[in-house]
């Protein structure tokens, strides 16, 4: 009588059940082919009865249809959460797997996002408004410099004098690394649903950091303008497929204009502007139409 025979299969399927890491719903068995349909957030799946899993499991084969018609118009390198996410603009679908092995949402799915740097908020979309917040991480790196630079000096300085004064069978000095807090730690993206199976999604991305041995201001700055544009680029995909009736009010991260979130677009430079939405053209956020008309209007043409 071996440990094998007496294995129940899947009350779903009726297919074999793994032996050595057996997944459970409400404390009976079920095989890989059925739980790894699951894309649950976790809170819910930890209440999840049999009933439960079988009416998903329904809403998962529906929600594959969604999966044969998702034509990628354009897609989000976000490896740092784990996952690059794919928009559907024509559908206003997405899905945060470029491999469509998650659940698709749909745009009106979406309540709400907010993205924080650190605690501090940097954007704000609901389907009344879109906020871009002016943020201050750049200047903070800049004021840093002098401090920086000094540190490395510093560094240097005592580097050379191990190497002049170092007698030759004792232990090397300790040489403090450069180690001054970044300006902020990390983005936080919170997507808020109106979903059956997802209340929220929250991913935390890394904020630059400085090199320990040669930390330099500008370097920063351009990761951290490289991060802002990938985000941007986030919030406009958002807008295509969920927050298209708000009106647009473009991030803006020009230090000049003190208060960003609020007043219309028509009161800054309107050539930037028209600069902001070439590249979303560009990028494939916005269509030529749509640039188009945004040139008009800010031109008043
Ligand atoms: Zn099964």
């Amino acid at each position: 009588m071996g440990l094998f025979s007496k294995k129940e299969p899947c009350p779903i399927c009726g297919g074999k059940i793994d032996i050595f890491f057996p997944r459970k719903i409400e404390g009976q068995l079920v095989c890989d082919n059925c739980y790894d349909k699951l894309d649950v957030q976790e809170e819910i799946l930890n209440s999840f009865t049999m009933a439960d899993f079988r009416e998903y499991l329904s809403y998962y084969e529906q929600n594959q249809q969604l999966r044969e018609g998702f034509n990628t118009s354009y897609a989000l390198d976000f490896s740092v959460i784990g996952n690059d996410m794919v928009f559907d603009f024509d559908n206003k679908l997405f899905c945060v797997d470029d491999k469509l092995n998650k659940l698709i949402f749909a745009g009106k799915d979406v309540v709400s996002i907010v993205i924080k740097e650190d605690s501090t908020p940097l954007f704000e979309c609901n389907h009344r408004e879109i906020k871009s917040y002016q943020s201050s991480v750049k200047e903070r790196a800049l004021q840093m410099a002098p401090q920086l630079a000094q540190m490395v000096s510093n560094q240097r300085l005592m580097r050379n004098m191990e190497r002049i004064t170092r007698e030759e069978d004792k232990a090397p000095r300790y040489i403090p690394i450069v180690d001054l807090p970044e300006p902020f730690k990390a983005f936080h993206i919170h997507i808020k649903f109106e979903h059956p199976y997802w209340n929220n999604m929250d991913f935390r991305v890394s904020g630059p950091t400085f090199s320990n041995e040669y930390p330099d201001v500008n370097e920063y700055i351009k990761e951290y303008t490289e991060q802002i544009t990938n985000l941007e680029a986030f919030i406009n995909a958002f807008r295509r497929i969920t927050f298209s009736d708000v009106k647009a009010q473009p991030a803006d991260n020009n230090p000049a204009s003190q208060s960003s979130h609020s007043g219309s677009s028509s009161d800054s430079d309107p050539v930037a502007e028209i600069k902001k939405y070439k590249e979303l053209m560009e990028g494939g956020i916005i269509t030529e139409e749509e640039f188009s008309e945004k040139k008009r209007q800010l031109l008043r043409i």
